[in-house]
């Protein structure tokens, strides 16, 4: 997939806070691209960047492969902060001041109503509005004007699981229509579900990013159990693609290469004369991965690079 976002070394500091260290990656087109992290990791401060709302300190981003900045800007819809609508106009009478305040997407309201799911409700007062229903008003109204990028920032917040659910339905939807979109969000479940591909920031460093699924499959755990530990430890050793094994409660836990499958992991122990009691795939979820990386300390990449054991 081709980059249609490039972000290269980009730093931004508040006075003496280093809100953004050196970001590096690329949003694929058509992915749904989630920029993850603890409150205060930089998220905001990242999407205010490539949206020019902020001025990095240093460092370059290009859109669509290089495009003059303000006509990428009118490919892109944006939600950084909640739209003020009134209570007492429709969700139609609304979009027709958010379009003359953006300039763009007046004649454009059934289609964004239609495109999720309030063209029914499209006279009704906002103050009827569910609360999922006023935030995908709001994301109907980042869509005026046709964009083929949406980035949102933290897009639930607020919401009871059925705004959620309904919000991760409609990013899912937009996406089959070949919207990419850009989620900042600290909902690392939500982002598990709904992202093809991750980045995760903290104390504005970049830890990792990637698709999701090599993210997650890189980090698969085996477990197996024979009635001779000590035989299966010393047979698991010797089998190509084990990374790491770990005797945990008579338990080895495997850490393998993302080609090998726990089928192979089972016929291997048989040709070695070893019958499993017990075999399981652990999948390593989002969560627990991303609380690993932002709880321990870490070494920035920087000092990581330098070999400093220095904290963050
Ligand atoms: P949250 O999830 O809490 O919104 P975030 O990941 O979006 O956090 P940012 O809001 O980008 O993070 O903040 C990154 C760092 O920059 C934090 O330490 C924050 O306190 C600081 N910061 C953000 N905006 C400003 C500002 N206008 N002035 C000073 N410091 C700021």
């Amino acid at each position: 997939m081709a980059a249609i976002l490039s972000i290269q070394n980009i730093s931004k500091s508040y006075g003496p806070i280093m809100a953004l260290k050196g970001v590096s990656f690329d949003v694929p087109e058509g992915s749904v691209f989630g920029i993850l992290g603890p409150n205060g990791s930089g998220k905001t401060t990242l999407l205010g960047t490539i949206l020019d709302v902020l001025v990095a300190k240093g460092g370059s981003y290009s859109w669509f492969g290089g495009m003059q900045h303000d006509a990428a800007r009118r490919q892109i819809g944006s939600l950084l902060e909640t739209p003020n609508f009134y209570h007492y106009l429709s969700a139609f009478d609304n979009l027709e001041i958010t379009a003359a305040i953006r300039g763009r997407g007046k004649d454009d309201r059934d289609r964004v109503l239609q495109q999720v799911g309030l063209y029914e409700r499209r006279k009704s007062k906002f103050q009827t509005y569910s609360l999922g229903m006023k935030q995908r008003l709001a994301i109907g109204a980042a869509l005026l004007g046709n964009p083929k990028v949406l980035v949102l920032d933290e897009p639930t917040n607020g919401l009871d699981p059925a705004g959620i659910a309904e919000i991760r339905d409609l990013i899912r939807k937009l996406n089959s229509e070949g919207i990419t979109i850009i989620i900042a969000s600290h909902l690392l479940d939500e982002v598990e579900k709904v992202c093809t591909h991750v980045a995760i920031l903290k104390r504005g460093d970049l830890l990792l990013n990637g698709p999701v699924n090599e993210v997650l499959l890189s980090e698969d755990q085996l477990e197996v159990r024979a009635a001779d530990m000590d035989a299966l430890q010393q047979a698991l050793q010797t089998m190509n693609g084990i990374k790491k094994i770990k005797l945990v409660d008579n338990t080895l836990q495997l850490a393998c290469d993302p080609n090998i499958t726990p089928a192979q992991v089972n016929e291997f122990c048989i040709s070695k004369g070893i019958v499993l009691s017990h075999l399981l795939l652990r999948k390593k979820s989002l969560e627990s991965k991303f609380m690993e990386l932002t709880t321990s300390p870490q070494p920035s990449p920087k000092e990581r690079e330098m070999g400093s054991a220095a904290q963050v």
